[in-house]
């Protein structure tokens, strides 16, 4: 099992966010602008009946963002609240808490994770607190145990200490094991759908059954450019037509504003567009160099991070076929 986290995303990468952030917090106090306990406070949208999105703005975590860069979900049944993803931190926690008790009184019945990563997982000890469980796929499980305290150093680095004051790690209670699993919890029937490994090993759906709506995780995004780092291409691309066949009404992508089902035909398409184009490339015996040098996708130059992320997805993609290669001699 692969042991990567968010730290291999580019190192300068993340000296330059770090340094940009550091002088718009210090712009920002300076002016007597910043207010951190509102600037991530969007209040839940409601997408119908008891189904709500709590979204953020997409962008790697930062001192102004404080890590609430990936959308949350909830659900409210009629005895308790599913909530999906419940944030980067014990603060952002409290605030979606908050934000829940403007909506229902209900209990907190269930936290799912979609898949390891900080941003999405950290909030689950509060939100959770002590009834209800936290649930998510095996290989979730085995990934937070693996890495989820370096993962924390390396959040409260790039947010800030005041950011993640109190944070404590949650393991899941509960796991579920690859394909759909039917679970009801506070009277909403709902399905997790572990798809394999794509946009991590242990990427888990969420589809709300009574009102069609699917909430992603990382499997999908809304003009934003899919993160890469620790993906299997191939096994993304399937997920995604797993999930397109399950024909939701709506999705919650992980990051950007929620959608039609159309929304996972263009994660794919821009998933299969990049592995057609590098693999052409690949097979001709290019370097990887030559690649970058030819790898534009205009289609989607007008995605979020497609700057940053470009480079890396085709590099990421490059060392894949480098390693499907060398397993099957
Ligand atoms: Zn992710």
């Amino acid at each position: 099992m692969r042991t990567t986290s968010i730290d291999r995303r580019s190192g300068a990468q993340h000296v330059v966010n770090a340094i940009t952030a550091a002088l718009c917090f210090w712009l920002a106090t300076v002016v007597g602008l910043f207010a951190p306990v509102t600037a991530n406070a969007s209040p839940p949208l409601r997408l119908t009946d008891g189904v709500y999105a709590v979204t953020a703005t997409p962008g790697p975590p930062d001192l102004i963002n404080r890590g609430r860069t990936h959308n949350s979900g909830l659900l409210i049944g009629a005895q308790g609240v599913v909530v999906i993803d419940p944030g980067p931190s014990r603060r952002d926690g409290q605030r979606l808490l908050r934000n829940l008790r403007t909506l229902t009184r209900k209990p907190v019945v269930a936290v799912i994770l979609t898949h390891a990563h900080p941003e999405n997982v950290l909030a689950a000890a509060v939100v959770a607190g002590a009834r209800a469980p936290v649930i998510a796929s095996h290989r979730t499980y085995a990934l937070m145990q693996e890495r989820c305290s370096e993962c924390l150093q390396r959040l409260t680095s790039m947010t800030g200490e005041s950011a993640m004051t109190g944070t404590t790690i949650r393991l899941p209670d509960q796991t579920v094991a690859e394909g759909i699993t039917e679970r009801r919890y506070g009277g909403r029937a709902v399905q997790l759908i572990h798809t394999g490994w794509g946009h991590t090993a242990g990427d888990l759906a969420v589809l709300d059954v009574a009102s069609g709506t699917l909430f992603t995780g990382g499997l999908a995004n809304n003009g934003v450019m899919p993160d890469m780092h620790e993906a299997r291409t191939r096994g993304w691309i399937t997920a995604l037509q797993r999930l397109e066949a399950l024909e939701p009404r709506r999705v919650v992508p992980g990051e950007g504003l929620p959608g039609g089902p159309r929304l996972l035909a263009a994660t794919r398409s821009y998933l299969t567009a990049l592995l057609e184009r590098v693999e052409a490339s690949y097979r001709q015996q290019g370097s990887v160099f030559d690649v970058l040098a030819d790898g534009e996708l205009p289609e989607y130059t007008g995605w979020t991070r497609y700057r940053e992320a470009q480079p890396l997805n085709i590099q990421h993609v490059y060392a894949e076929l480098e390693k499907e290669d060398f397993a099957a001699r």
